[in-house]
């Protein structure tokens, strides 16, 4: 009989966690005890898996005796205190948050990008996750930078509230309510009020004028894909529940027409081409919601510059962007190195 796995799922009933749960399940991924774990508030709560109800736990240091794999979403802070007990405890940790994705002993993988980073899980038993922005963004742009060599990248992205959890989710819901119905809305999660409205807002701003989020697209790209690559990002939440779409310019070395940017996309791992503008297809966000492909479209040559292309990228920031990378990077783990 082939290997089963002892999974954890640190963050288990929040956006990204009950996502990963259902990943696991639709991806058939060999689980042998599935251990949930949550903060002390939803201790004693049950989620389902594979049709049987499975008590939520309250996150503890001694809680990851036993576990093979432990997929970490319940925000950085907790990710830098418990990822080093689930390690030392013998748990390969795939971490969602940004706490760990900088540090040079972790690797950050995006299994159709760089696949082979996984290997230096073995420093210090963690694998980072990207940035949501930066996953969908580089399935799309390897092909493109693996033909013509991409030396500048100019992004501007339309991300959804789910990127920010269940609490958004529940913001944008309660105050679209609210607004319909002639009452003032409330706004908590936000700074200023998201619904009916576009916040240039993601994270906290740094004393350089960007937000953290921003910055995060311009070093993980760099750590991914190469330190040749210089990318400015704007970064901007936008009323919509699921699925974040960035408008991304690209600077190439060598000429890269339509043409054979469609015939390289066509062909590329976990991207679906989208890119029929008479008939008014394109990559959009309620196209993109549930799944697990990264859509391209609206491919253009830059008028402007010698060698530019523009193009129009979307993807499910809970699924490709969180929940579904790390189950992928789970699958290469086992495949690889936990056999
Ligand atoms: P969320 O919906 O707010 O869920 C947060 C989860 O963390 C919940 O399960 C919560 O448990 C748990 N948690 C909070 N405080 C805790 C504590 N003190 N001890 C143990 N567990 C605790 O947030 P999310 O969107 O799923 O995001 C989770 C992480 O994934 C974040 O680091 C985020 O940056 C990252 N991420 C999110 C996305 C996305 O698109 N949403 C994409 C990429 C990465 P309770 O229910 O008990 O409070």
């Amino acid at each position: 009989m082939s290997r089963k796995y002892n999974v954890a799922i640190v963050g288990a009933t929040g956006a990204v966690g009950t996502q990963m749960l259902e990943c696991l399940e639709e991806r058939e991924f060999p689980v042998g005890n599935i251990k949930l774990l949550a903060s002390g508030r939803s201790a004693g709560q049950t989620l389902e898996f594979k049709g049987h109800a499975v008590l939520v736990e309250e996150l503890k240091h001694d809680s990851f005796e036993g576990v093979d794999i432990a997929l970490f979403s319940a925000g950085g802070a907790r990710s830098e205190e418990f990822c080093p007990s689930a390690a030392k405890a013998g748990a390969v940790c795939i971490d969602n948050s940004s706490a760990w994705r900088m540090n040079p002993d972790v690797p950050l993988v995006v299994p159709e990008v760089n696949p082979e980073a996984i290997s230096g899980y073995t420093k210090k038993g963690i694998i980072a996750n990207p940035n949501c922005s930066t996953i969908q963004m580089l399935v799309a742009l390897k092909p493109l930078h693996d033909f013509a060599g991409i030396k500048r990248i100019v992004v501007s992205t339309y991300q959804a509230v789910s990127g920010t959890g269940n609490k958004a989710v529940e913001e944008l819901r309660v105050q679209t309510g609210e607004l319909l119905n002639g009452r003032p809305a409330n706004n908590e999660v936000y700074p200023h009020r998201i619904a009916f409205n576009c916040l240039p807002q993601i994270d906290a701003f740094l004393e350089n004028g960007y937000t953290k989020e921003e910055m995060k697209m311009v070093d993980e790209t760099r750590k991914i894909m190469g330190d040749a690559i210089r990318t400015s990002a704007t970064c901007v939440r936008v009323p919509v529940f699921f699925g974040h779409s960035e408008s991304i310019n690209i600077e190439t070395e060598k000429k890269l027409t339509v043409e054979k940017a469609r015939e390289l996309l066509e062909d590329a791992p976990g991207v679906e081409l989208v890119d029929d503008p008479a008939e008014h297809e394109y990559p959009m966000a309620m196209d993109a919601a549930g799944a697990d492909a990264v859509l391209v479209g609206r491919l253009r040559e830059d008028l402007s510059l010698e060698n530019g292309l523009n193009l129009w990228v979307v993807a499910d920031n809970v699924r490709k962007g969180a929940a579904t990378n790390a189950v992928q990077i789970a699958e290469l783990l086992i495949e690889k190195y936990l056999k």
